[in-house]
């Protein structure tokens, strides 16, 4: 079997892994590079019979709605099929709508093969199976790759202190052990200092915060389910505030979550959630909110008819550090609007990677032999982890063989 990381060895985000047989040749993620202060947006990848040339690739498989691993799947051949969750192919279909992309991709995301957890699907000689794994995306997954005697674990972007969190130890225990190759992601290892809070813990603080403040706006991700879940369920904690979202996307993405979970953590019918408008304010006003937006006009226009309000930043702190890679100059000019204009602000956020105890635990419990960091702008640090298993850094588009 041979492996080859064509993207994403030193960096975080444009992830691209190819796993090759005698027989059958696989993709897992086909992301695009994150926009970084010198690069507005990566070009998209030039990989033989996967995005030119005539097609040999048999399927590519996508761990998570993330643009960083889905973004370029419009350059991939059109007779290649995209596999993906179910559940994560409707809500990327609602964020594409939004985003109205100019020119539409070719392919309609509904094209794609929806999978389902622990199921697997054989391509040629290759068994892969999807196991749901705990991020900051809704319906993410690791994949067990099982071909010519070996076995390969692709964990994607993962960490164990989200909603799912305390099942993965034991996801990993049955269904993830004797690992022949194990290609992890490294985000924390270039933000060691960065400590993070359970999603749990997250949703206390956010309960109190919203026992003593009746106008709330948090700015964070659309598609971050677990944090929203936890600001939902605070709010309606309290006998009459309700959930605001700014746009009625950010409303069809938390029913597609309903829809999809039995568990009642997801369940986002409790209490009636708004799509915000001016029409809504006497009512704001009167029972208390707890508004879900982006850092953009109609957010700051709602925030400036509730003069005492709290701003919670639940996001990744660096996007707001001018010396970070990925920082973001209106995003930090919109919060300091807001605290020029009297917004008490508040950051309450955890990170959806895992920090290295987790990864260390994960290197261990797979008992893997072969270790290859990918998603990490530091993977040579895997090296001083004291890991068991050999691991292997690699270099963008080398070929191993397993
Ligand atoms: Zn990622
Ligand atoms: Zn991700």
């Amino acid at each position: 079997m041979e492996i080859k990381i064509h993207r994403g060895t030193h960096q975080i985000g444009g992830c691209i892994t190819e796993i090759k047989t005698q027989s059958a040749r696989i993709i897992i993620d086909i992301g695009a590079e994150l926009p970084t202060a010198e690069r507005a947006e990566g070009a998209p990848p030039q990989i033989d019979g996967l995005t030119c040339g005539d097609p040999t690739c048999d399927g590519v498989f996508i761990t998570h709605y993330h643009g960083d691993h889905i973004g370029m799947y419009g350059a991939v051949l059109p007779t290649i099929p995209i596999y993906m969750g179910a559940a994560a192919r409707e809500i990327y279909a609602v964020v594409q709508r939004a985003a109205d992309r100019e020119p539409e991709p070719a392919r309609p995301v509904e094209d794609f093969i929806p999978f389902e957890a622990g199921r697997p699907i054989f391509i040629k000689d290759i068994k892969i199976t999807p196991f749901l794994i705990d991020h900051s995306a809704f319906d993410a997954y690791m994949f067990l790759i099982e071909a010519e005697g070996k076995r390969v674990l692709h964990t994607g972007d993962f960490r164990m202190h989200g909603a799912r969190g305390r099942k993965m130890p034991a996801v990993f225990e049955k269904y993830a052990k004797n690992i022949d190759v194990l290609i992890i992601e490294g985000t924390m290892m270039s933000r060691r200092n960065e400590k993070q809070i359970t999603e749990h813990e997250l949703g206390a603080a956010a309960r109190g915060i919203l026992r003593e403040h009746k106008s709330v706006f948090v700015l964070c991700s659309s598609t971050n389910i677990d944090t929203i879940a936890e600001f939902y369920s605070a709010a309606i904690a309290e006998e009459r505030m309700f959930l605001v979202c700014e746009e009625r996307y950010q409303l069809e993405i938390l029913r597609i979550v309903s829809a999809a979970s039995r568990s009642a953590f997801y369940d986002f019918n409790r209490r009636k959630i708004y799509v915000y408008g001016k029409n809504l304010h006497t009512t704001m006003a009167e029972r208390g909110f707890c508004f879900i937006g982006r850092a953009n006009a109609v957010t700051r226009r709602a925030m400036e008819s509730f003069a005492d309000n709290v701003l919670i930043y639940s996001m990744w702190r660096g996007y707001l550090d001018a010396t970070s890679a990925a920082y973001d100059g209106y995003k930090r000019k919109f919060v300091e609007n807001a605290i020029a204009n009297g917004s008490k602000l508040q950051y309450l956020h955890t990170s959806g990677h895992a920090d290295i105890d987790q990864i260390r635990q994960v290197c261990g419990v797979t008992g893997a032999k072969t270790i290859i960091p990918v998603h990490s702008e530091f993977p040579e640090a895997f090296c001083d982890l004291g890991l068991k298993g050999e691991v292997l850094v690699l270099r963008d588009g080398e070929c191993v063989t397993v």
